[in-house]
């Protein structure tokens, strides 16, 4: 278990909150400022159900799956404690949530801190004394402690017809470049070797405030996609930029990627390539000259990956427009993607158009697409054998011997690993250099995202599973990239779940 997220001793006296955590890095990092806010009034973390004196659920509901598994942890939840009190986004229906558990104590919805501390007083007596503990500057954190999620913003300002985050996060609020700026250098300063920069849409950053300008170490800095990448670029950590829209402005982050300042991987949700379904989607980045941006961007960066996801058998996708969806990934050459078929999710304005593909169809489809994308994988991780690159270590294998790590091309719990031999003496978070010595086929499988046996408090998990429905939470379909290989090994099994932003 990560030390920064190992709960205090427990102490008789003080009252203990126990936490689950559903949904994506979005919601991970809401559990991390609920957790540290407990802290720092003087709560302990408990480990478990029956060590708690009340459960915090935060829960999802982008998909009909999400929120069905939300209610499901919930119920879990008052089954084994009784007093519960509900976040997140499912918690912006109320009456969803009181229908199917009259017990719950208090609903609040997404990103509420105070209405959450608020109904955690309420129930439970807030410390006498809330300097027990001392928090860490950097915060509370449910990931490892080599790398850590950054939210630079909340809600989103486009209105993708599948989608109905901004329903339930609102519009867009961005977060005081310094602010963000402050945060991501207490992290480094507190371990951290890796940035996550997550939103809804990393590329619109600032504009809701108009790219207001702020000070950061005595230089001025605008709430804005690229000062925040110079900035986040001197930090001398990987900077690894999710989320992001391939609006024309990106191309000014390229330059910062070929210099090493800011990792050269860019998380695009393309979602499809044919105009009449994007246009149908309502999605916010034209399709125009997309490739030929892409490709200019691997001519600058040749080492540039590329992560996206794809909705295939959205209402109204032709034959055609799928066809025009497998070219466009044999062309951009995406090193990594996700696929989901199309889900009629509750409240979505999609639900409403013509021509819903027949579930077989989209079936088909996406068999086809992950057989598509299985050959450009596979090509792209076969180019690497034999070259060296860095790698960061995230842990020891189960086999003995063997420690697993990723190169820049590989985000944690989405991407592929790399498997080093004899690398024990390495510790989680060590940069090394790697030669590739093999690859295996990419290959993938699809499975229901799995229910864990138990909701068990994510803080005392080593890291709460932020694959479970990173961005906007589509977890339908999961694809399973095979890991480029530094050592021998024939066979991992790892789900990625992937969604789309
Ligand atoms: S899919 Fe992403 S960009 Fe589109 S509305 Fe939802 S959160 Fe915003």
């Amino acid at each position: 278990m990560d030390t920064t997220t190992r709960p205090a001793p427990i102490r008789p006296t003080q009252p203990k909150v126990g936490i689950v955590s559903l949904g994506c890095p979005k919601a991970l990092v809401d559990s991390e400022r609920i957790i540290t806010r407990l802290r720092a009034e003087g709560y302990q973390i408990a480990p478990d159900y029956s060590g708690a004196d009340l459960v915090l659920v935060n829960t999802c509901g982008f998909l009909d799956s999400a929120r069905d598994e939300s209610l499901e942890a919930i119920g879990e939840a008052i089954e084994a404690n009784g007093k519960v009190i509900v976040t997140g986004c499912l918690g912006a229906e109320p009456d969803v949530i009181e229908k199917a558990h009259p017990k719950v104590l208090a609903i609040t919805g997404p990103h509420q801190y105070e209405a959450v501390m608020d109904a955690v007083h309420t129930h439970l007596t807030p410390p006498h004394n809330p300097h027990l503990d001392l928090v860490p500057e950097a915060g509370l954190r449910l990931t490892p402690r080599h790398y850590a999620y950054l939210k630079i913003s909340e809600g989103c300002n486009n209105r993708c017809s599948f989608c109905i985050i901004p329903k339930l996060r609102g519009d867009l609020v961005s977060r005081p470049i310094h602010h963000v700026l402050t945060e991501a250098e207490q992290l480094v300063k507190a371990g951290v070797k890796e940035l996550l920069v997550i939103s809804q849409d990393t590329s619109a950053y600032g504009l809701d405030v108009r790219y207001k300008p702020e000070t950061w170490r005595g230089t001025e800095y605008e709430t804005r996609f690229l000062d925040l990448a110079k900035g986040l670029g001197s930090l001398g950590v990987w900077t690894r930029m999710h989320y992001v829209y391939p609006y024309p402005h990106v191309d000014a982050v390229i330059p910062m990627m070929a210099e090493g300042l800011i990792t050269p991987y860019l998380d695009i949700p393309f979602q499809h390539a044919s105009a009449n379904v994007l246009k149908a989607m309502k999605r916010p980045a034209k399709q125009d000259k997309v490739l030929e941006r892409i490709q200019q961007w691997r001519r600058d960066v040749p080492e540039l990956a590329i992560r996206s996801t794809f909705i295939v058998g959205f209402p109204g996708e032709t034959e055609e427009d799928f066809e025009i969806l497998l070219d466009f990934i044999r062309e951009a050459k995406i090193d990594r993607a996700g696929c989901f078929q199309y889900e009629n999710v509750a409240h979505a304005d999609s639900r409403t158009l013509p021509d819903h593909v027949p579930d077989e169809v989209k079936e088909d489809r996406w068999h086809r697409f992950m057989q598509v994308q299985a050959e450009v994988s596979a090509a792209r991780a076969k180019a690497q054998v034999g070259t060296v690159q860095d790698v960061i270590v995230d842990g020891a294998d189960e086999e003995p011997g063997i420690m697993i790590a990723r190169t820049k091309a590989d985000a944690p719990d989405v991407d592929a690993v790399v498997y080093l031999d004899n690398a024990t003496h390495l510790r989680p978070g060590d940069i090394v250099p790697a030669k590739i010595t093999g690859a295996d086929d990419y290959t993938f499988t699809r499975r229901l995202p799995e229910r864990a046996s138990a909701h068990q408090p994510s803080a005392l998990r080593p890291g709460a599973d932020p694959s479970a429905s990173p961005s906007c939470g589509y977890r339908l379909r999961v694809s399973l990239a095979r890991p480029v290989r530094a050592g021998r090994r024939d066979k991992v099994e790892r789900v990625h779940i992937r969604t789309p932003g």
